[in-house]
């Protein structure tokens, strides 16, 4: 099964996407590449991290599952190999969780919101972003919720990070039953 956990910057995925595999063995956690540079604070695997040339020749390889350009910058799943009964789960924008919903109906479609608009910018500018950035990415964060909500995608606000946990758990305990 395919767990897709999208929704726009800032409203803190990445940490439920952490909390959720440290919780279930049974999700893996695929890693995407970007053609995005590093982040002062970031991770060095928060991403393959690779010129737009390598990432092009990685399309024309057939090497993604999906992939979006978002904000300038190339964002792709490699075709995910989990191990052995275990669940993927892919972290990733609006525009890849439309081509895995083509690919793969039954993905389990989750969109992530943030509480308010006020506290969305507020996670966004302790990033680091440049400022002309924060605003494009609050700009199009409006046009994203319009888009999962179109695929069918159930939405979970991230208002307290226990109870939005416990939702997307339920959620996909009840996608495994079936
Ligand atoms: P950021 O630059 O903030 O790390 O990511 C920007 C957006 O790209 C986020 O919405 C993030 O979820 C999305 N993203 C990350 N990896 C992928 C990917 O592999 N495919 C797609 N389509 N979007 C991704």
């Amino acid at each position: 099964m395919l767990v897709v956990i999208c929704g726009s910057g800032g409203v803190g995925k990445g940490t439920l996407v952490r909390r959720l595999v440290e919780r279930d063995p049974r999700l893996w956690l695929s890693r995407s590449w970007t053609t995005r540079p590093h982040r002062p604070h970031e991770a060095d695997d928060a991403y393959v991290f690779v010129d737009r040339d390598r990432f092009l020749a990685e399309v024309e390889r057939g090497g993604f599952l999906e992939w979006a350009e978002f904000l300038g910058n190339l964002y792709g799943t490699p075709v995910p190999r989990p191990p052995e009964g275990a669940d993927t789960l892919l972290e990733i924008d609006v525009q890849g969780a439309r081509q895995v919903h083509e690919h793969d109906p039954g993905a389990l479609l989750v969109f992530v919101a943030a509480p308010s608009a006020a506290e969305q910018e507020r996670r966004l500018r302790g990033r680091g972003d440049p400022e002309q950035l924060v605003r494009r990415r609050l700009d199009k964060a409006a046009e994203e919720a319009e888009v999962a909500a179109a695929l069918g995608a159930v939405t979970v606000i991230n208002d307290d990070l226990d109870r939005a946990m416990a939702e997307i758990e339920a959620l996909i305990a009840a996608a495994r039953a079936g």
